[in-house]
C-alpha cells in the first residue's frame, strides 16, 4: 500500500506570503524558506512585519481567496488520488489553507495553526511538531504504508529523504544542485510519469 505525500505552495498553490506581499507591495514578505531555511525565525520576521502594517487575517484571507491553484494542479491531484492515498503536507495554516483545499476538491491536509485576537490581528502560531513532514512520512511507515513524496524547497527534503521515493517539483536550481539523489521535474505530466516509475504497482 502507497501514499502520496506533497508539499502544498509551489506544488499545487502560489506561494502565500509572496502573493500577499505583491498585494500590499511589501517586499520583506516575499522572504520563503527557499531564501531563510530556518522555519521558527522566518514566521518570528513575517509575524512582526505584519505587526508593524497593522494587518490581520482577513486581510491575508482575501488575498488568497482570489489566488486559486496553479494550472493543473486540481487535475494532477484528482489523476493521484485516483491510485494512491494522497495526503498534504505542509508547513503553512489551516486558516490560509481553507479556500484552497476548497478548490482542490479538500483533500487532507496536515499543517499548522495561527491565533488571533478579537480583532483578527495574528498573535501567534502554533506548529503541530517539529519536523513535521518527516514525522508524517515515519507515521505512515508505522502504519505499513510505503511513500512517495514530491516537495519543491528545503522544508521538504527530510520528507523526501525519510520517504521510500523523493522527487523534487518545481524546485530552484540550488535546490536541485543540493539534493542530486532526487529526480527533478517542472510539469504535472513529468510528475505523474516520476510518481509512475517510483510505485511498485502497475499504475
Ligand atoms: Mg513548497
Amino acid at each position: 500500500m502507497e501514499v502520496a505525500c506533497l508539499d502544498l505552495e509551489g506544488v499545487l498553490v502560489p506561494e502565500i506570503w509572496i502573493n500577499f506581499a505583491e498585494r500590499t507591495g511589501i517586499e520583506e514578505l516575499k522572504a520563503t524558506t527557499r531564501d531563510i531555511p530556518d522555519y521558527d525565525v522566518l514566521m518570528k520576521q513575517r509575524l512582526a512585519i505584519l505587526d508593524q502594517h497593522k494587518l490581520g487575517l482577513p486581510d491575508i484571507q482575501a488575498v488568497i481567496d482570489d489566488m486559486g491553484p496553479m494550472e493543473g494542479a486540481p487535475e494532477f491531484v484528482d489523476w493521484l488520488r485516483e491510485r494512491f492515498q494522497v495526503v498534504i503536507l505542509s508547513d503553512t495554516f489551516y486558516e490560509f489553507a481553507q479556500p484552497l483545499m476548497r478548490q482542490l476538491g479538500w483533500p487532507t491536509l496536515f499543517c499548522h495553526r495561527l491565533e488571533t485576537d478579537d480583532k483578527g490581528f495574528v498573535t501567534d502560531y502554533k506548529l503541530r511538531q517539529k519536523d513535521p513532514k518527516r514525522q508524517c512520512v515515519k507515521a505512515f511507515h508505522s502504519l505499513n504504508y510505503r511513500v512517495i513524496a514530491a516537495g519543491d524547497s528545503y522544508n521538504d527534503t527530510t520528507m523526501l529523504s525519510e520517504a521510500e521515493a523523493g522527487i523534487l517539483f518545481k524546485a530552484p536550481q540550488n535546490v536541485i544542485e543540493e539534493f542530486p539523489q532526487y529526480p527533478a521535474v517542472h510539469t504535472y505530466d513529468e510528475l505523474r510519469e516520476e510518481f509512475r516509475k517510483a510505485s511498485i504497482r502497475d499504475i
